[in-house]
């Protein structure tokens, strides 16, 4: 993208509709222009008529390339795309495969502050925050992929990807108005998922102002605990965290890594209980990935599902989410990890189309 010009794909449809207003369309031209260009964007051709006159000036004032999107597929038919965009930075995108419905996972940071211990982006510390139209970007070059590969469309967007997302919190909100929007992209609010680590302020802010469901990975629900896993949980304690949790009208997401020894003792299923009661939650349990830590591990797969069902016995929705993609860099951050500590791994890498892992 040139300097000093905009991009498309940080454009919400109000947002062009100002733009053409401000250049003197009339409102019907400039809704016709915005709807077009939304459109565009997602790779869709609009039935609206719109100047030729209008649509060269949106050329020369936006911008549209995509980021660079290399797709490794896993057997389970997870495909993991190493995004990198013009500056070199390099961040993960993941479409998901579940019957009826396809979940792509967006990254919304290069890199991350937070250093969960189990995390292998939280390792690299923070490169910069990404765009709207780069977090937006990666969505429409999955998107073109799957369409290339006859794959169904993408139904679901999740921001747990690399970085914490209310850390860019504005572009986050962003990128999700362009996703939902119905003449673009048009993925449901409600199947649009934002993932924190706890950043208890912005959970309230993100509560005010958005649309889209919350998810919150808790892990542990005592301080101790919690503090050891996540340095974020030194900032919010679970009190406030809870707090927070309870201002939502929409169900919210408890994401459950399961770690042998740290996490899945009945002492802690307990904890969890006490912390879910009264909350409109569900939790989802993922049996951790290999990550940096070797010493971490899942549980074997009796204990997840016995703490599961103890879940359910006592009330609480809980699902078991097994973590997709293990085979290409499963855990956060492996596949751009690797890219980017030997980028001529790049062409040695099993790209979709040419070879299958
Ligand atoms: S788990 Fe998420 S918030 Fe924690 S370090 Fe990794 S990317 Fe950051």
């Amino acid at each position: 993208m040139s300097r000093g010009r905009s991009h498309l794909g940080s454009q919400t449809r109000e947002s062009l509709r100002r733009w053409a207003l401000s250049r003197g369309a009339s409102p019907a031209a400039a809704s016709a222009l915005a709807h077009r260009l939304v459109a565009r964007f997602a790779g869709r051709e609009a039935d609206v008529p719109v100047s030729r006159r209008w649509l060269e000036a949106a050329r020369e004032a936006f911008a549209e390339d995509l980021p660079e999107a290399t797709p490794v597929e896993d057997p389970d038919g997870t495909i993991r795309y190493a995004v990198r965009y013009p500056d070199g930075a390099l961040v993960e995108a993941v479409a998901i495969p579940h019957p009826g419905r396809t979940t792509v996972c967006l990254s919304s940071q290069v890199g991350c502050a937070r250093g969960c211990v189990f995390c292998e982006t939280g390792r690299l510390g923070l490169s910069r925050n990404l765009e709207t139209h780069e977090i937006a970007g990666q969505f429409a070059a999955v998107s073109r992929h799957l369409r290339a590969i006859g794959r169904p469309t993408p139904t679901n967007v999740v921001f747990m990807g690399m970085g914490e997302p209310l850390d860019n919190l504005d572009a986050v909100l962003c990128a999700a108005d362009v996703l939902s929007d119905d003449a673009g992209f048009a993925v449901a609010p409600r199947r649009i998922t934002v993932s924190t680590v706890g950043v208890v302020p912005k959970i309230r802010e993100f509560l005010a102002r958005g649309r889209y469901r919350l998810a919150v990975s808790l892990h542990a629900a005592n301080d101790e605990d919690r503090r050891a896993l996540l340095p974020a949980a030194r900032l919010w304690d679970l009190a406030s965290l809870r707090a927070a949790i309870a201002q939502s009208r929409e169900p919210v997401l408890l994401q459950w890594t399961m770690i042998e020894g740290r996490n899945d003792s009945p002492r802690h299923l307990e904890e969890l209980l006490a912390f879910c009661r009264g909350l409109n939650v569900r939790v989802n349990l993922i049996p951790l990935n290999p990550g940096p830590e070797e010493e971490l591990r899942a549980p074997a797969m009796e204990v997840v599902r016995a703490f599961q069902k103890a879940l359910r016995d006592a009330g609480v929705r809980a699902l078991l989410r097994m973590p997709h993609g293990r085979e290409v860099g499963g855990a956060c951050g492996q596949l751009a990890g690797a890219l980017r500590d030997a980028p001529d791994r790049r062409q040695r890498l099993p790209v979709l189309g040419r070879a299958r892992v």
